[in-house]
Formats: C-alpha cells, sequence, structure tokens
C-alpha cells in the first residue's frame, strides 16, 4: 500500500441546540442537523453495512456523562434504517475486548436502548485484524473487525475533558478502533504526547476512508477530572460535520481555546486544520453566545515540551513539568484494573491497595481513566504549578 495520503474532508460543521436527553428533544435536534447536512442519503449507500462508532471509555452510566448518550444514537439510527437495515454500534472500552466485558459495558451505558428501540444491533464480533495504517508514526495497527466489516462508519463521540490529551472529541474517540488492551500496548509504544497525538492523526487519517460524519454529543459533557472522573457540565449542544478536526475545533470553542490542545496544535501542523477561522465554515461569532464561562479544564501539556529533547532533559520535564499519578487510598478497594492495564506496569497491589513505581510511570494517565472508584488523584508538583499558571496568563493576555 502507498504511504498514507493526507486526507481533508470539507469543513462545514453542523451545531443544533438541545436543553436535555428528553428522547423528543433529542430526536428534533437530529432532525434538524441531518436536514441541514442535506439528508443522510448521499452519505450512506442503500443497504450498505454501517458501523455507529460510540464513546464507551468504560462502564458507566449516562448520567455520568463519560460515554455517548445512547438517546442520541437512537436519534441518529431512525435516519438510518431507513436507508439501511444493516446498522451496528460498539466501540473497543478500556479494559478486556471480549462478549463478558463488552455486555457489561452496554448494559451499564444503557446501549441495549438502542437495540431495543430501533433496528440496530450491538457488535458482537470481538475480533480484530491489522491494518496497514501507513501514517507518520504508526505503519500498522490491530483494529476491531466492527471497523474492517463496515461499509461506512459514523464517529458519534462525546465532548469531555481528558487528562492526558487535554479533551476528547471526534478525532480523539477513534482511539477506540484499536482492540482493548492493545491500547495499552500503543500508549508504551508512544510514552510523549507529540507522539501519541501523532498517532491519533494517523489513525483517523487511515479511519477516513470509511468514515462518512462525526457527530459530537455535547448537550451534556463532561469538565474536571475527565475522561471518566469528571462531573457533568451543560453544553447544550448536538454538533456534526464531516471534518472531525473542524468539528473538534468548534467544539473546543464551546468553553477554551483550540490552540492550547496538543492533538489540534500537531494536526494544525500536519496541515489537517488551519488555525484561520476562517477556513472553517461556522459562524464562530455567533458562537460566542453559547460559550461555557466556568468550565473546569484540566491544563495540559503541550504536545512540543518533550520532542527533540536528550533522553535525560526529558526525563526530568516529564517528572516535573507534567501531573503525577496518586493513589487515595481511603477510597483504593484495591480491585487491580489499574495494574492490570497499566502499560509501564508501574502499579502493584499490597495490603489490598494500589502502590505506584513513580520511576517506572510514564504518566499516561490510564489508572486514572479507568479506575472504577475514583481513586486515582493528580500531584503537581510546584514547577508545573507555576509552567501552567504562567502559560494561562500569556493565553488570556493573548486573547486566544
Ligand atoms: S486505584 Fe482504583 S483501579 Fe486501582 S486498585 Fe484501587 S480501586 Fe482498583
Ligand atoms: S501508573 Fe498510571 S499513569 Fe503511570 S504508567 Fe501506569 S497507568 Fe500510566
Amino acid at each position: 500500500m502507498d504511504d498514507q495520503v493526507q486526507v481533508v474532508a470539507p469543513s462545514k460543521v453542523y451545531a443544533q441546540a438541545c436543553n436535555d436527553y428528553q428522547p423528543d428533544n433529542v430526536q428534533r435536534a437530529m432532525d434538524a442537523l441531518v436536514a441541514n447536512l442535506g439528508g443522510l442519503d448521499a452519505l450512506v449507500p442503500a443497504n450498505s453495512k454501517v458501523f455507529i462508532k460510540v464513546n464507551l471509555v468504560r462502564d458507566m452510566t449516562p448520567e455520568k456523562c463519560g460515554t455517548t448518550h445512547p438517546q442520541v444514537v437512537i436519534a441518529l439510527v431512525k435516519h438510518l434504517q431507513r436507508i439501511t437495515p444493516n446498522i451496528v454500534v460498539g466501540d473497543s472500552s478500556g479494559g478486556l475486548y471480549t462478549r463478558g466485558a463488552m455486555q457489561a459495558v452496554y448494559n451499564k451505558c444503557k446501549m441495549t436502548d438502542i437495540s431495543a428501540q430501533t433496528q440496530a444491533t450491538l457488535n458482537q464480533d470481538f475480533e480484530f485484524a491489522t491494518a496497514e495504517i501507513n501514517g507518520q508514526v504508526c505503519k500498522t495497527c490491530e483494529i476491531i473487525n466492527a471497523y474492517h466489516n463496515a461499509d461506512v462508519v459514523i464517529n458519534v463521540t462525546k465532548l469531555k475533558t481528558h487528562s492526558f490529551a487535554g479533551y476528547t472529541g471526534a478525532v480523539k474517540n477513534l482511539y477506540g478502533l484499536i482492540p482493548g488492551l492493545v491500547k495499552v500496548e500503543m500508549h508504551s509504544r508512544y510514552p510523549d504526547l507529540g507522539d501519541f497525538c501523532h498517532l491519533l492523526c494517523d489513525i483517523e487519517q487511515y479511519a477516513s476512508q470509511k468514515i462518512v460524519l462525526h457527530v459530537i454529543d455535547a448537550i451534556i459533557g463532561m469538565d474536571g477530572a475527565g475522561p471518566t472522573n469528571g462531573k457533568p457540565k451543560f453544553m447544550g449542544q448536538l454538533l456534526a460535520s464531516q471534518n472531525p478536526y473542524a468539528l473538534d475545533v468548534v467544539a473546543v470553542k464551546l468553553f477554551g481555546n483550540p490552540w492550547d490542545m496538543p492533538l489540534l496544535q500537531v494536526a494544525n501542523k500536519r496541515g489537517l486544520v488551519s488555525k484561520d477561522l476562517a477556513e472553517i465554515d461556522f459562524d464562530f461569532d455567533s458562537w460566542q453566545a453559547n460559550f461555557v464561562p466556568d468550565f473546569d479544564i484540566q491544563p495540559v501539556t503541550s504536545a512540543d515540551t518533550f520532542l527533540n529533547m536528550p533522553k535525560w532533559v526529558k526525563k526530568l520535564a516529564k517528572k516535573y513539568l507534567t501531573k503525577k499519578v496518586k493513589i487515595h487510598k481511603p477510597t483504593c478497594r484495591g480491585c487491580g484494573k489499574c495494574a492490570t492495564h497499566c502499560p509501564a506496569q508501574a502499579i502493584q497491589i499490597v495490603d489490598g491497595k494500589a502502590k505506584i513505581a513513580q520511576s517506572k510511570c510514564i504518566r499516561c494517565y490510564c489508572c486514572q481513566e479507568l479506575c472504577p472508584f475514583d481513586a486515582v488523584k493528580f500531584g503537581k508538583s510546584l514547577l508545573y504549578r507555576f509552567v501552567h499558571a504562567f502559560s494561562r496568563t500569556k493565553s488570556k493576555k493573548s486573547g486566544k
């Protein structure tokens, strides 16, 4: 296969206000989005096999707002089932990618509402196959069969904070095309944030050959300690675009500065999205009225911080410029989930509690993402606080 060809989809972004997850309200918002898109018939061939890639990061209820709300998927499927009966909904969560593990996730995330109320089925194929990604940092990668088996894919994600990457939107959601624990291995192969963001862009560019639409559920998102332990945050929007980068820029503009986000910095460097907002077909002036002012966003390290540094400087910088994970012992129940998924094997369960070997930790924050009891907290060094406070002041002054 040839080297990866850069794909840039049309940059028009559509937004529709929606105040809650009442089925009629979500359906009305989705109907309006689909009408603005000119219908789905031009994007989805009749009787084609459609895979709806949702965000099921972990087994959590829709009320926690860390996963795609089933009502959004139901509203979308009601349009799709007029075109094709072959609709599969799924994701590879952070844990094991097996029938038993995923059924537990489907139940808790109420994905079962989708199969009960529409013709769509929940993915039951938990196999995967190697794909020729041919990207800038990744040449081959395991990708779940649900993607391989589909003719077209629709990416339906949640808008929320992410401790490692800054935010989760359309592009980050595609990391879930990698099966279960292989994601852990990928974190250890790409421990630098900059490289990891390149990996996300590589996956998006590969997957774009089948993806016809990206939708972001930003009706109630998550702020604070996302992607799983933050707080639900009302944002009131349902967003869609064929271009995931343009869509992410619009989404981040709801609460912050897109160019503070390492993933969008990397995408911009790769020519996948322009910092000139005029190149995105969207009314940014009116969008200001929807800004969520008190959104609790966790500062993240720049994508460039660790690139091109000598190894020893990189080690020191990582130690003092990134958040350190620590276990809140009274909350930890010793379930071992963090230890199983730690790519650096830095966690051991000692006397019924998780214990982190800081010297081994690569600060990928998988443990914080996967702990079901919110027992993994962040520690911030003085230098970290100083540097991030300074960068915030700078970006406010520059008006970005
Ligand atoms: S930190 Fe969380 S995931 Fe790890 S053992 Fe404790 S409760 Fe389980
Ligand atoms: S201890 Fe947590 S943050 Fe550190 S490498 Fe392991 S999973 Fe990643």
